[in-house]
């Protein structure tokens, strides 16, 4: 890489960006582009940005293109930039580089209601998404990661996932096609508007959840899904993690699949909602699961939340509580939206680790035993229903823990020893591609190396990000 050209002549870099954007489009200023070197990983584990960059808006495909083109000359590296919500420092430039944000490309292109599909600009936020579908009324998209400034083409390249993964999976399990902007500049569309395609090797599945090492997202083709009428939201209260953990799989087996089923730990709920001013209203037992239910009738509704109760009460249910109305419903999700509130301050890291449902007990088990041999304290929530759970560990005073390392890859390893894996939602990033050998054989990380080096040969994108 030839980042002396940053270091030394940035004013030249700004120059040949805006001969391909415009003027006002490119900028080395530092107030300007401060809000461009960090993200929303934890502050005790962000690395540290490296400021001599540069920050470019193109407004099309085209001009990402040709952006891609001159980094490729002048071998200057690239970090892309969706809405900067992500937690393992994806999009941080930690050389120098052109940060390249995708926040122009903010257009809904169009919301196909017959084959229930809408195609947007990969700019576009999550919460300009769901607008869109309100105002349409009948349809709507399943995957909403915790914040909504997220982009569609960030939660693309993250492949996101969030509490209603449980009933409706993850991004990939709705994205339909992508345009896609490769590292050598070429403009390419993968997959198409259909339900069944077949043909070839499946190139779009290689760019969803590979966090801007493969290519720029510029567009995206989502599936879109028919509203249920009916929600409720339902607390169910256990004594301990053993009999709330083991009642899910249970549900599930019944043909229930709730929205959203929620662990929480209760320390984390009271904290959250005591820091919001309000009260979490179970006081039975020491943990909670939250479901989210949502059926297209209330007899179907109600006959649902009854079973859920009947079942956790054969797991030794202590108490619960059902809140059918919006307004208590959305307290209840604010608390636990709210849950990394309390410990913002002074969270080391959110671990993110999946094992299969069945083995959660299992991993809940070594978890706390690892907490007692590293003598730290660690509380849980996660999305028990995709065995995915995330443990925070506390920092000390807002340093990070002496032995954190330690107990992190030891984490890891419980995980990966139940079948498991380091990270569910959150991604490789910067912060967890030195436990990939942790996951993978030689083999298949060498598999990965090569696709890499297919794609971008001059290893100009996203560098730090999953590869070395
Ligand atoms: C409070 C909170 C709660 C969260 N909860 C969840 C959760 O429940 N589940 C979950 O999965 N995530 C969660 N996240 C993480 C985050 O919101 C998601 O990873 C999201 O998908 C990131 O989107 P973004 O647009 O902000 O991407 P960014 O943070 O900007 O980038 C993320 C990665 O994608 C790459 N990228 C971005 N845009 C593009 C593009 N157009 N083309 C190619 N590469 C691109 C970047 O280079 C980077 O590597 C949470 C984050 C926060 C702050």
């Amino acid at each position: 890489m030839n980042t002396e050209l940053l270091t030394k002549t940035p004013a030249k870099v700004v120059d040949d960006l805006r001969g391909i954007v415009g003027r006002d489009w490119a900028t080395g200023d530092a107030e300007k582009i401060a809000s461009y070197l960090y993200d929303a990983t934890e502050d005790l584990l962000r690395p540290e940005a490296d400021s001599a960059c540069v920050v470019v808006k193109p407004a099309n495909p085209n001009e990402i293109s040709e952006i891609l083109k001159y980094a490729n000359n002048v071998k200057l590296p690239v970090t892309v930039r969706g809405g900067g919500t992500g937690v393992v420092a994806g999009a941080i430039p930690t050389q120098p580089s052109i940060i390249l944000s995708l926040e122009r490309l903010n257009k809904v292109v169009e919301l196909d209601e017959k084959d229930l599909m809408i195609t947007l600009e990969a700019g576009v936020t999550l919460a300009q998404l769901m607008d869109t579908l309100k105002g349409q009324g009948r349809l709507f998209f399943p995957v909403h990661p915790g914040d909504e400034g997220a982009q569609v083409g960030g939660m693309v390249a993250a492949n996101a996932g969030g509490t209603r993964a449980v009933k409706h999976g993850i991004m990939r399990n709705h994205v339909k096609a992508l345009e896609v902007v490769l590292p050598t500049g070429e403009i390419v569309t993968l997959g198409a508007k259909l339900l069944k395609n077949n043909m070839g090797i499946d190139l779009m599945n290689l760019l969803i959840g590979s966090e801007g090492t493969l290519g720029i997202i510029t567009k995206v083709t989502l599936r879109l899904y028919a509203k249920n009428k009916f929600s409720g939201t339902l607390l169910v209260s256990f004594n301990n993690y053993e009999d709330a953990t083991n009642a899910v799989p249970d549900i599930l087996q019944e043909g229930i699949t709730p929205l959203a089923a929620e662990y929480i730990d209760r320390i984390i709920s009271i904290k959250s909602a005591e820091q919001l001013g309000t009260t979490w209203p179970c006081s039975k037992g020491k943990v909670d699961l939250m479901f989210i239910v949502e059926e297209p009738t209330e007899d179907l509704l109600y006959s649902n939340c009854e079973k859920i109760v009947d079942i956790c009460e054969k797991h030794n249910a202590v108490d619960s509580i059902v809140a059918d109305n919006d307004k208590e419903q959305r307290r209840l999700l604010e608390i636990r939206s709210n849950a990394y509130g309390p410990y913002r301050n002074n969270i080391a890291d959110i671990m993110d680790a999946a094992v299969p449902p069945s083995k959660i007990p299992n991993f809940f088990e070594d978890v706390n035993k690892l907490a007692k041999k590293y003598n730290r304290e660690i509380v849980s929530l996660g999305h028990i229903g995709d065995g995915n759970i995330h443990n925070f560990i506390l920092g000390d005073n807002g340093k990070l823990p002496e032995n954190y390392e330690a107990l992190k890859e030891d984490i890891y390893k419980a995980a990966v020893k139940y079948g498991g894996t380091v990270t569910a939602e959150h991604g490789t990033g910067k912060t967890r591609k030195k436990h990939m050998e942790l996951q993978f054989p030689p083999k298949e990380i060498a598999l990965m190396n090569g696709i890499k080096k297919l794609f971008d040969p001059n290893g100009i994108l996203s560098p730090g990000n999953i590869f070395d």
